[in-house]
């Protein structure tokens, strides 16, 4: 209870302050959590006695009860629905939006692990996030803010949930670990939470070499026969292709962020891969921000695809040819 009264007390400084936000990111601890402070964020918004209050909710007027008794008109909550939102929900939630909240100022909208969008509901959330109407306030519940567009992430301000954990982003990490290798031990893959992160980090690294034979080095063959060997040997165990995936989802995770900052001084501080920050600029004027983001979602799909048992190393072959070809050559726009 003490965590959940922490992060009610740090929205309710920002609500006073002038950096309110119309989206706010609830990222870290469990999906029960988060959910469980979107909900409280919300009850505080909601609150009818808040203005006497605004440390907390009372808990006691009809509003809040409302909340907890999960039936108030006026917080919207978005779910998967096996394990996907879709864009008919944020559709149906879009258009209703226009309309004024129906008890009270403010209308609360609750996208429950938002990275389980796919691409049509994220990039309509995304045109919405873009020009929103007046009165609404959204909360993305997420486990980690890699797993969300970073254009989706910009628009919005980040709040952590329950206990702060060594970022990977932070400016003074330890210098014996790369920021890749922090960021492999703090996800989880396929749900085993201790990976074997030299194995990850030895994938991550194939990609590059094979990334550096094709674009810096002319030799295209050898990266591409390369890449079907580096797909064959992921296609072993799942749990291998699982890391595969993370690598390059990564990785067009960083593209994407140099696509939507820039060459920033900041991007030093934001790259998992920072170590190869050259060759990602460079890399990044060779493909489209709409391939990358469509690319992103397509890995997700395999991902759940393999749960359900597609041939591991055919996946592994359409991941990683994205990297080659029609995508890479000559797309310097
Ligand atoms: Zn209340």
């Amino acid at each position: 209870m003490g965590k959940m009264k922490d992060l009610v007390e740090v929205f309710s400084r920002i609500l006073e302050s002038e950096r309110t936000s119309h989206a706010y990111i609830l990222e870290g601890s469990s999906p029960a959590q988060r959910i469980q402070e979107a909900e409280r964020l919300s009850m505080l918004l909601l609150c009818m006695a808040r203005h006497t209050d605004t440390s907390a909710p009372c808990g006691e007027c009809i509003s809040c009860k409302k909340v907890l008794a999960r039936v108030h008109p006026d917080l919207i909550l978005i779910e998967p629905v096996k394990d996907l939102i879709r864009i008919d929900q944020i559709k149906d939630l879009v258009s209703g939006l226009k309309y004024p909240p129906l008890e009270g100022q403010v209308r609360c909208i609750i996208i429950q692990e938002a990275q389980k969008m796919n691409s049509d509901a994220a990039n309509t959330l995304l045109k919405t996030l873009e020009e929103p109407p007046s009165n609404n306030i959204f909360f993305l519940t997420v486990g980690s803010i890699d797993q969300l567009l970073p254009t989706i992430v910009s628009r919005c301000q980040r709040l952590s949930v329950g206990v702060e954990r060594i970022s990977p982003y932070a400016v003074e990490a330890p210098t014996e670990l790369s920021r890749f290798e922090l960021y492999v031990n703090e996800v989880t893959v396929n749900g085993i939470e201790d990976n074997e992160s030299s194995k990850i980090i030895e994938k991550r690294n194939r990609i590059f070499e094979i990334l550096s034979l094709y674009y810096e080095r002319g030799k295209e063959a050898a990266a591409i026969s390369n890449a079907f060997q580096l797909s064959k040997d992921s296609a072993q165990e799942r749990q291998d292709f699982f890391e595969l995936l993370l690598c390059l989802k990564v990785l067009a995770r960083d593209l994407l962020l140099i696509k939507t900052v820039g060459n920033d001084a900041e991007l030093d501080n934001l790259l998992i891969n920072n170590e190869y920050k050259d060759f990602l600029i460079e890399l990044s004027g060779k493909f489209h921000e709409s391939d990358l983001c469509q690319y992103s979602f397509q890995l997700s799909e395999l991902e759940n695809m393999a749960r359900r048992g597609i041939n591991l190393e055919y996946a592994g072959n359409f991941a990683i040819l994205f990297w080659f070809g029609e995508h890479g050559k000559d797309r310097t726009s």
